[in-house]
């Protein structure tokens, strides 16, 4: 049975019964029921008005972060912000952002090399915290290691959540 009518049920025309949204014969009296109209569930209808499943959105959502994220580190690297000092601090924040800021437009534009790209990024980040959960023990005091955990876990989370979407809305 295909899946999105799996909630969705219909009411058969000759004897009242409500019935499974895939069944093409009423199971109590034998009527046809393959074709009457399949009312829509509220996600579908959601989807409809949207133009766009969940990831998508979420997809976006994700672009205008890392694009965001660039745009506010350049402003800081730049001293706009009244945080930023010169140096190399600043040139090497300044960099980093702008590589972020462009890959955050790459990701808008939907360019499959900057999604590959960011992809990398993800089990990288992937990597470091599974490391920083190592590392974590280290830290001077429990709340510091609670603080350090939690911190990763969120860093992993996300990273597997934008691969997730990545995969999702690419292919
Ligand atoms: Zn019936």
């Amino acid at each position: 049975m295909p899946q999105q009518q799996q909630l969705v049920t219909i009411q058969c025309p000759a004897c009242g019964k409500t019935l499974a949204g895939w069944a093409t014969q009423c199971q109590f009296c034998g009527a046809q029921t393959g074709h009457i109209p399949r009312p829509m569930t509220p996600q579908m209808q959601a989807k409809r008005e949207l133009g766009m499943s969940w990831q998508e959105i979420a997809y976006f959502i994700l672009a205008g972060l890392w694009t965001l994220s660039g745009i506010y580190g350049l402003l800081q690297a730049f001293g706009v912000m009244g945080l930023g000092d010169v140096g190399f601090g600043a040139g090497f924040g300044g960099t980093f952002s702008a590589i972020q800021f462009l890959l955050g437009l790459g990701l808008l534009t939907q360019n499959e090399w900057v999604v590959y790209i960011v992809r990398i990024f993800c089990y990288l980040q992937i990597l470091f915290a599974l490391l920083g959960f190592v590392f974590s023990f280290g830290a001077e005091s429990t709340l510091a290691v609670l603080f350090f955990l939690g911190y990763h876990l969120f860093q992993l989370a996300l990273a597997c959540f934008q691969l997730y979407i990545f995969s999702v809305v690419s292919d």
